[in-house]
């Protein structure tokens, strides 16, 4: 196992356009020739194989070529005639990197523009040419400074390299990252979700109209990163300067009936939004504002709990409290979203010991129960205020054994509901002044806990990803547990040895519901089926997707509403998965699809 420390970004020639194929030709057409006579074991090309494919044919006699140029080069080919090929079957022989994709959904990640923050975190970096706790040579983040933060650009531009290194892009998440969503300007936020979807829609039909992007191209990297002692005001000065005193450029706003449009187009695109999320803090989340987020389309939100005790939120100048995460949890759940939490051990006043009883409120309490979760070990990062106390000795990261102790012991705690997405920030380790550099830490604690006989159960570690599985094999099982709100239910279909292929969470709210399109419904949170992500409307025989799981998990849900008494199954949907919950008999509501369930 080697340690993963520094990820900077790389940049592929072929999926930036500086690719000729028609200077290849010659060795292209080789290189697919002997790809096509390799026996087709219904998977990737073994790795031997295809590295001594590329060593007969050179690029320019010295270099290999990527799997992006080959696929370009078979497009290209493909295009002229040239060679005749299944150009889905070719890709998915020779990609790489298949983990991206394999949950089933290609994740697409951007980044809103630097804006002030309402937070004073003494652990977040200050890099003024980054939305506020991101870091320039982090890959998302350069890849969104490259686009000049517009969502256009990067929806457009990501959803390009996707296709060139082969990774279907039919279904996609998008997650949209920068400080606190909440407190950006509403028609912002509109614009912003708006130029995902155009982006989506554009790139489904083969239209590119980057050149039409609204690029208020405002040069954060003129900023120095040691401004950041004071984040907010440089941030505010450097867009007011340029903006003629305000936040936001004239072409940065649209309207919701703008953006209701662009969603129902994304409802039958070749791109569809399966899901969509915005990260916030606790204390910005109400009743208005989680309606608000739903309006915008939002299936799913990050929100930063990082400790559950006041004293330590209080030291590290979090701004809010426990009980605004407790209220923050009983709003999301009330509309349904999917819950994605990150916490924080080894911040400012805090020990190994305190960390590991803290973590066992997230899953012993009622209150907090997330869906998903990172573990973000607090990492000293020079522009942070944290920096101050850790030169007067006031805090130090932990060593390697306390780190693998707080980590090991919360890994082994994740209920089989939850998924752990994340074990440590994926941050340079050029960033990181002092403490854990290794990125792939998650690696390390799970050979711990299997060195102490012990096993993780969280979704993650459970999934079938794009392995074959035998359908027959699979039994659908059933996990209750309380919440604030109620009952939630989890159902997953599980083979013998207790592997995943797909979930339900379906929650079950006791009393009024506080949003008046809900009252009575039980809520259908996410319907999850694995297998690598295959394109919309195609049948793959040896995958889960595709197979009817997802309506059989529907269905499972929907029998337990109405055996609890609800008339009807209120369901969170994505923009792109409308259809599909109509065919299944679901009606359109204001911001939610129902089904009745007193037939
Ligand atoms: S709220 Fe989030 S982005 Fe803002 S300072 Fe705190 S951690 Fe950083």
């Amino acid at each position: 196992m080697s340690p993963r420390a520094s990820t900077k970004a790389r940049r592929d020639p072929a999926e930036h356009g500086q690719f000729d194929p028609e200077h290849h030709t010659e060795n292209l057409l080789a290189i697919i020739q002997e790809i096509e006579a390799v026996p087709d074991a219904g998977g990737l090309i073994a790795r031997e194989s295809m590295e001594a494919i590329l060593r007969r044919h050179p690029r320019d006699g010295k270099g290999f070529y990527s799997r992006a140029q080959l696929i370009a080069g078979a497009r290209y080919l493909l295009g002229r005639g040239a060679v005749e090929l299944d150009e889905e079957r070719f890709v998915r022989r020779i990609r790489m990197r298949p983990v991206r994709t394999q949950s089933g959904v290609t994740p697409l990640t951007v980044l809103t523009k630097p804006f002030p923050c309402p937070g004073g975190c003494v652990f977040c970096p200050n890099d003024v040419r980054m939305p506020k706790s991101y870091l320039a040579d982090e890959p998302g983040a350069q890849r969104a400074a490259l686009n000049h933060f517009d969502p256009y650009l990067q929806t457009w531009n990501r959803l390009a390299a996707y296709r060139a290194i082969g990774h279907p892009v039919s279904k996609v998440e998008m997650i949209i990252l920068g400080g606190t969503w909440s407190s950006h300007p509403e028609t912002y936020q509109i614009w912003f979700v708006k130029r995902c979807f155009d982006a989506l829609n554009d790139f489904g039909e083969g239209r590119n109209r980057c050149d039409e992007a609204s690029q208020t191209r405002l040069d954060f990297n003129a900023l120095r990163p040691e401004a950041g002692s004071n984040y907010n005001e440089t941030v505010g000065q450097h867009l007011r300067g340029r903006l003629g005193g305000a936040l936001l450029d004239s072409g940065e706003g649209a309207e919701w009936s703008e953006l209701e449009q662009a969603q129902r187009d994304n409802e039958a695109a070749q791109c569809r939004s399966v899901g969509l999320v915005v990260e916030t803090r606790p204390d910005h989340l109400s009743l208005g504002e989680v309606l608000r987020i739903r309006r915008l389309g939002c299936t799913k939100v990050q929100i930063g709990y990082q400790s559950l005790s006041d004293e330590i939120l209080s030291a590290n100048k979090r701004g809010h409290d426990v009980a605004a995460t407790r209220t923050a949890m009983r709003w999301l759940r009330a509309a349904g979203f999917k819950i994605h939490a990150h916490w924080m051990p080894n911040l400012l006043g805090a020990t190994p010991e305190g960390d590991i009883k803290d973590f066992e409120k997230i899953f012993d309490d009622a209150d907090f129960r997330p869906d998903e979760l990172k573990i973000y070990p607090c990492s000293l990062i020079e522009s942070a205020e944290l920096m101050d106390f850790h030169k007067r000795g006031e805090w130090h990261p932990y060593d390697y054994a306390e780190l693998l102790e707080v980590v090991t012991s919360a890994l082994v705690r994740v209920p089989r509901y939850c998924r752990v997405t994340r074990v440590i920030r994926d941050i340079s380790s050029d960033d990181i002044v002092e403490g854990n550099k290794l990125t792939n830490f998650r690696q390390i604690a799970e050979q711990e806990i299997s060195r102490r006989g012990d096993t993780c159960k969280d979704i993650r570690a459970r999934e079938i990803r794009s392995e074959r599985i035998d359908a027959d094999s699979l039994e659908l099982r059933g996990t209750h547990y309380e919440t604030s709100i109620g009952v939630e239910w989890f159902f997953e279909f599980v083979n013998p040895e207790d592997r995943i292929a797909g979930f339900a969470r379906l929650s079950l709210p006791r009393g009024s519901s506080d949003l008046d399109e809900l009252e009575g419904s039980a809520l259908l949170r996410e319907v999850h089926v694995y297998g690598a992500a295959t394109e919309l409307g195609v049948r793959s025989s040896e995958r889960t997707q595709h197979r009817g799981f997802g309506q059989k998990l529907v269905e499972a849900a929907a029998a337990e509403a109405r055996k609890a008494g609800y008339q009807s199954l209120a369901v969170i949907s994505a923009v792109g998965t409308r259809i599909w919950y109509r065919r299944l008999g679901f009606v359109d509501g204001a911001l939610y699809q129902h089904l009745s369930l007193e037939a």
